[in-house]
């Protein structure tokens, strides 16, 4: 089926970049929908993946970096090695099929094959109940700008086949939003496949469609209520526009907020990202003085200002592992069955692992990631785990599985 076709166009600002973006999340899940219920794509929309892509190549730039009007008076460089090279592996995915996006990752990563192989020979002939995985830098190769993190059609087509054909419960956890912008507005599976927990899992949509999420005390809900209001607004002054457009942008999710004050590029000159952050922190003090209900944390690149939780140990915020007990709970997992398979790239995501081992011992572990305190935390934890270096192996991985 031919669907709404993107015209070649010429992209000046970071606004209409990302607008091109959304119109690529649009008919990459109607070309999904259509693909993964045995249909062939049309070349028309190949046509469309085509002007896309020829639109971003054209953005004026050098060596990789592009340039892109932030504001009236800015200009900020951005890398778009994501959006370009998804592109590119999904119109050589549509044109000559699977084996030769295979055959093109073969070549694009160094031991492709031994890494798919050991991921393959761990978990082969196996049918997981729980399938608990992060999704960026995960299943997901890693993008700067989280609006843009469009997924591809070929990692939509090979995560749904394992999630239906080797998966009870088929689980994205992000930290991310839900939605607006969030998970939904940058993933195309097809729809009630994949269970999306987003914000850690306290806000989720599950296999049914229905919107669920965790009990926050109404006092504290209303209090990040506020924090937002007060954000948006202040975002939509044209002074600070531009947090809401570079890096993580503004990011409401549930029981936290996440603001860009920098990019990885260093668009904001450091004074006045300095500055915007005291800004921030000064109006989380007005609304939280005795600092009973927001925990302040600067990555240098966003401010989060993430609601506390009743503990253990009084206040603490809410990690992942958290978020697998809750969906465990919520959605009646039976967890105590395995096995379950976790999948992360980062620290945060490895008390998952801890989460889910707590639950059976029957827990498979693949992680993304070239950091040897990472490999040993893992490793550490689950006996039976496998590190490989890159998303693109993790989601080849599951395809094998499924096939
Ligand atoms: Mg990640």
């Amino acid at each position: 089926m031919r669907h709404t076709p993107i015209e070649g166009q010429q992209i000046q600002t970071l606004k209409a970049f990302y607008a091109l973006m959304a119109q690529t999340r649009e008919l990459r899940l109607a070309m999904v929908k259509d693909l993964y219920a045995g249909a062939t794509a049309d070349a028309a929309d190949i046509g469309s993946l085509k002007n896309a892509l020829g639109s971003l190549e054209g953005i004026p730039g050098s060596g990789g970096r592009f340039q892109l009007k932030l504001d009236a008076h800015r200009e900020i460089e951005v890398e778009l090695d994501y959006e370009i090279n998804e592109l590119k592996k999904d119109i050589l995915y549509l044109e000559r099929g699977e084996a030769a996006l295979v055959t093109h990752l073969e070549e694009i990563h160094t031991d492709f094959r031994k890494h798919v192989d050991a991921g393959v020979a761990m978990l082969e002939g196996k049918k997981f109940n729980a399938f608990i995985t992060d999704r960026d830098g995960t299943i997901n190769n890693y993008c700067g700008r989280y609006r843009s993190s469009v997924q591809s059609i070929y990692n939509a087509i090979w995560l749904t086949r394992f999630a239906e054909r080797c998966c009870e419960n088929p689980i994205i956890i992000t930290s991310a939003p839900l939605k607006d912008p969030g998970i939904v507005d940058v993933s195309v599976n097809p729809e009630n496949k994949i269970v999306y927990a987003a914000s850690k899992g306290r806000e989720f949509i599950d296999l049914t469609g229905t919107r669920r999420s965790f009990k926050v005390a109404p006092e504290k809900q209303q209090i990040l209520d506020q924090l937002n209001e007060q954000l948006k607004a202040l975002v939509a002054q044209p002074e600070y526009e531009k947090y809401s457009l570079i890096g993580s942008g503004l990011q409401l999710k549930f029981g936290q907020t996440t603001i860009a004050r920098q990019d990885i590029s260093k668009s904001i000159p450091a004074e006045e990202s300095r500055a915007f952050t005291e800004k921030l922190t000064g109006i989380a003090a007005e609304l939280d003085p005795e600092k009973k209900n927001f925990r302040i944390e600067d990555t240098g690149l966003d401010v989060e200002i993430i609601l506390t939780i009743e503990g253990d140990d009084g206040l603490k915020d809410f990690d992942k592992a958290d978020s697998v007990n809750y969906l465990a709970s919520e959605l009646g997992l039976e967890m105590s069955r395995g096995p379950h398979l976790v999948c992360g790239d980062t620290g945060s995501d490895a008390p998952m692992i801890d989460a889910t081992m707590a639950h059976s011992k029957e827990t498979h572990a693949i992680f993304v990631t070239n950091e040897e305190e990472l490999r040993d935390r893992v490793m550490g934890a689950c006996p039976n785990a496998v590190i490989v270096p890159s998303p693109d192996m993790l989601v080849a991985i599951l395809n094998t599985l499924a096939r």
